[in-house]
């Protein structure tokens, strides 16, 4: 193993050149099928790790529900110290996870680190929030009877996450699902299975020294047989599934079927608008980073770009010069803007993506081609790095693949439009409804865009880029982007099963709705 990625390894205790296991339910194991954790930037293989078998699957959902039994006892604000041991002891990891996080997905150190700072902030939340989960009493129509609403802790959830933020999701919904006295069974992406044992080595330690089961958050590693078998278990009671639309479609199938919960967080096919009257000082920046950071690939990365037709040269060009100063890098390293995509597959989405463009006329501004070995220097010749894109379309057809479908790659694809609500029905036109971002001084504009004729986005931003959410608002999108919130607002309500209960201190037993059933 090289230095740089066993330096990183060792921090987290994850051993080196040998097999990690990648199951834990209260002890660690794995002797199912072996994950490769691979490098984006050099593709050195970082470790070899032991995923579930089926048996071994199936003793940790056993043994996630025993915890269950155990956790929903535990009083609220006694699990919201747990968080608040666990987020600390996260922070205390904090550059070291970060790092892990640029090692084997691929995103740059400050987003690395970033990430984990997320988990601390929503666990930070989360701590308030045992105290303020609060039920309702309700007024009954009959003498002497009240009715309770209780949130009472729901079971076992399953959390399966996506590739590129191999922290944070699992954050959201461990730091929610525990507060409301859930059990939690990770199955993280097949291909970044060293942040979840790292992850999950610093929340085993909080709950090991608390005395506490470790398989109230468990982890099981696999890959597509590990993520169906979790899916299709009926003793995991809410599956918070985070990918791909076409996943995530057979995930919401197969949960409604056996009657389980479901919470959806699916792609994005995020635009933002960008008015006459915008501070092009603000927009131009913003939308580099939303289609460039991360090297695209996030939920909310800015994948469609609508420019009145009075302001587009100038934005254009201003935002090619950007592009322009764009290097390929280490993502460790700290002048590094653009890093690899994630893995070599990535690499193929993207030139199809640029040909399908090309093929159907687009101009292609810059970019364009994928970076060949020759084009990298020393280790970064083994890496999968995609030179950001931006595409002039002939013209914009929401209902075209161009237009209508996620690609999770750095490409932008630029239209022009002379109406606000022209653009905003390309905005809504396409089937997914995550993030949106409206550029404009003009109040007027802000109210159609907020309202009711407005983007149909769960994340509908003003003078705010499409990424970059906080934790403090529900994060999530409509339609085919699944229709889950996370993290902050409500998002809470969906880890607990509620009760509605009618209490009579009374000395009658009245019907409701004055039914009379007296024999
Ligand atoms: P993916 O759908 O390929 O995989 C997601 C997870 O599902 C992984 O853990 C994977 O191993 C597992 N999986 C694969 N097939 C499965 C099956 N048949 N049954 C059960 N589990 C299965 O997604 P990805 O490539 O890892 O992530 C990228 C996608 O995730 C993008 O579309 C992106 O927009 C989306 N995403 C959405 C959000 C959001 O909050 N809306 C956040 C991050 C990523």
């Amino acid at each position: 193993l090289s230095s740089r990625a066993s330096a990183i390894l060792s921090a987290l205790d994850i051993p080196t050149n040998q097999e990690v296991p990648g199951v834990y339910d209260g002890t660690w194991g794995g002797t199912g099928d072996i994950l490769e954790s691979v490098c984006p930037t050099t593709g050195e293989v970082l470790a070899r790790v032991q995923s579930a078998s089926p048996q071994e699957l199936q003793t940790a959902l056993d043994k996630t529900r025993e915890a269950y039994e155990i956790i929903r006892s535990v009083p609220a604000p006694r699990r919201g110290e747990l968080l608040r041991q666990i987020r600390e002891a996260l922070a205390a990891k904090r550059d070291e996870l970060g790092a892990l996080v640029s090692l084997e997905m691929g995103k740059i150190r400050t987003e690395g680190i970033g990430e984990v700072q997320e988990f601390v902030d929503i666990a930070d939340y989360a701590v308030g929030l045992s105290r303020m989960m609060n039920g309702r009493v309700v007024a009954s129509e009959r003498p002497g009877h009240s009715i309770l609403e209780i949130p009472n802790p729901l079971g076992v959830v399953g959390v399966l996450s996506a590739f590129n933020f191999p922290v944070a999701v699992y954050g959201w919904n461990l730091a929610l699902s525990l507060a409301a006295g859930n059990a939690t069974i990770w199955k993280p992406s097949n291909t970044t299975p060293l942040c979840s044992v790292a992850v999950t080595k610093i929340i085993a330690n909080v709950l090991e020294s608390n005395g506490l089961p470790g398989a109230v958050a468990g982890l099981v590693t696999g890959g597509r047989d590990v993520g169906e078998a979790v899916v299709e278990s009926s003793s995991v009671d809410m599956v918070s599934f985070t990918g791909s639309e076409n996943v995530g479609r057979q995930v919401g199938k197969v949960v409604q079927a056996r009657f389980g919960k479901v919470l959806l967080e699916l792609g994005g096919n995020n635009a933002a608008i960008v008015m006459p009257d915008a501070d092009l000082e603000l927009a131009v920046p913003a939308v580099f980073f939303g289609a460039v950071g991360t090297a695209g690939q996030r939920c909310t990365s800015t994948r469609r770009l609508y420019l009145h037709r009075s302001i587009a040269p100038e934005f254009l060009s201003r935002l090619q010069a950007l592009y322009a100063s764009l290097r390929p890098g280490d993502p460790l390293e700290s002048s590094t803007l653009l890093g690899p995509v994630h893995s070599r597959a990535a690499v193929g989405i993207y030139s199809s993506a640029v040909n399908r463009l090309r093929n159907a006329g687009a101009e292609i501004l810059c970019g364009g081609s994928a970076f060949s070995e020759t084009d990298l220097v020393g280790e970064l010749q083994g890496g999968n790095f995609v030179r950001p894109t931006i595409a002039v379309p002939k013209s914009v057809d929401v209902k075209d693949e161009i237009w209508k479908t996620e690609t999770f790659a750095p490409i932008l694809t630029v239209g022009v439009f002379d109406k606000l609500e022209e653009a905003i029905a390309w905005n809504n036109g396409v089937p997914q409804g995550l993030s949106s971002s409206l550029w404009t001084r003009d109040v007027r504009n802000v109210g159609k865009w907020i309202g009711p004729a407005g983007s149909d986005c769960g994340i509908v931003n003003v003078n705010v880029g499409t990424s970059g959410a906080e934790i403090g608002a529900a994060f999530g999108g409509n339609k085919s982007t699944g229709w889950g919130r996370e993290s902050g607002g409500d998002a809470w309500k969906q880890y607990v099963r509620w009760s509605a209960c009618t209490v009579n201190f009374s000395d009658e037993a009245p019907l409701a709705q004055g039914v009379n059933f007296t024999p």
